[in-house]
């Protein structure tokens, strides 16, 4: 897609005018000004995916990805009872292949999504990308309905996935100095570039105190965790589960973990807003916790190769290739290798499912619900 840049520069003048008039700004808003501005914002413009664009996700990797997430979507679906009525709903579904892949597989039971209240909603801020879904999946567009933010879930069992969403969602960060939190905010130096600033000490509900090194960064996420706690009461009303992949981590590192990712390459998350990708780690912590509160269950964070390999991820990958010649075969192992090595993706994303608590999701055997 060509580049827009007369675009990026008006959306950087105005953040540098907010800045010079209001003083500096909370991280959250410049993210969110970055990535979702509806002319110049990230996700608006440009095309993330794939060997040329910026990055590339679990489902454009390989359709195993999409195909997994489906079987388990299904089996959980069966625990709950198999219900009629269920919907199902992505949050951030980019090219649609993963709710492809997972129909492809929920059309072996064609039970799940039965009823007349039963559908599928795609949660896209993104009309370019909502555009491109509705391309991808034009044969299931009668059951499909597009909301450019969360709907009032409807009042019946829901299924929830989201794959790299949490982590685009806007963060705030505070810097432990001198026995105090401050937040860290987007200013404008001297040379007319975009810098963190430190504001005043402020107090921190949820922030450790104790032993907390100088330095040490903390991260929230509002909007997930309140997104979460919607999710969640949604589920312990009227059934359903949220299952949440991304890259993340069990407890907090106490260090920024912002960070920009374009043309497969780290740059500075500062520069140039609306041109390159910005997200930070997902605290599954955090959003077990926005879970909890509304009395669902937590199960997770596991690996995601833990959980891809326990779902017979390896025997999918056998079967897909068993009729193919060498050259696909490879193909497939490598993609293998990619979702569920430790070294690729198997250990940095994580997965958390979210149930009522009466539904065990398979998967997490492992580790059971978190306390
Ligand atoms: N799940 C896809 C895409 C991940 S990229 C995949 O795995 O390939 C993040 C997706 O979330 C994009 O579709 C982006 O447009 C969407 N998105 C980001 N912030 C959003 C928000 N606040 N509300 C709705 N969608 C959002």
């Amino acid at each position: 897609m060509a580049s827009d840049a007369p675009a990026a520069a008006a959306l950087e003048t105005r953040l540098k005018r907010l800045i010079a008039h209001g003083g500096p700004i909370p991280l959250a808003d410049f993210m969110r000004a970055a990535l979702l501005d509806p002319e110049a914002g990230y996700y608006a413009r440009a095309e993330p995916f794939g060997a040329r664009g910026d990055f590339v996700t679990a489902p454009e990797v390989s359709q195993l990805f999409g195909e997994i997430v489906g079987a388990f979507l299904v089996d959980l679906w069966r625990r709950a009872g198999a219900p009629a009525n269920a919907r199902l709903m992505e949050l951030g579904p980019g090219r649609g292949t993963l709710m492809a892949d997972v129909l492809r597989v929920a059309a072996l039971a064609p039970d799940f999504l039965s009823g007349p209240a039963a559908g599928v909603d795609l949660v896209e801020a993104s009309p370019r990308l909502a555009e491109e879904q509705r391309d991808r999946l034009a044969a299931e567009a009668g059951r499909i309905r597009w909301h450019a933010a969360l709907p009032d879930p409807m009042p019946v069992p829901t299924f929830v996935i989201a794959n790299e969403f949490f982590d685009a969602l806007p963060i705030r960060q505070f810097e432990r100095r001198a026995g105090a939190w401050r937040e860290r905010r987007v200013g404008v130096g001297e040379d007319g570039a975009f810098v963190f600033v430190l504001g005043p000490p402020t107090p921190l509900p949820e922030a450790p105190d104790a032993d907390v090194p100088e330095g040490a960064v903390i991260e929230v996420r509002p909007e997930a965790d309140a997104l979460m706690r919607t999710l969640a009461a949604h589920v312990v009303r009227h059934g359903g589960a949220v299952l949440a992949i991304d890259y993340g981590y069990a407890a907090p590192p106490l260090a920024s973990t912002f960070q920009s990712v374009s043309g497969h390459r780290a740059v500075d998350p500062l520069a140039a807003p609306g041109t390159r990708d910005l997200t930070a780690h997902v605290d599954f912590a955090a959003l077990a916790r926005a879970a909890r509160a509304e009395g669902a269950a937590a199960f997770g964070p596991v690996e995601q190769g833990d959980f891809l390999l326990s779902l017979g991820l390896l025997e999918r990958a056998g079967r897909l290739g068993a009729d193919k010649d060498e050259r696909v075969r490879a193909e497939i192992r490598a993609a293998v290798e990619r979702l569920a090595g430790p070294e690729a993706m198997g250990r940095l994303f994580k997965v958390l499912a979210v149930t009522a608590g009466d539904v065990a999701p398979a998967g997490f055997d492992r580790v059971g619900p978190s306390p």
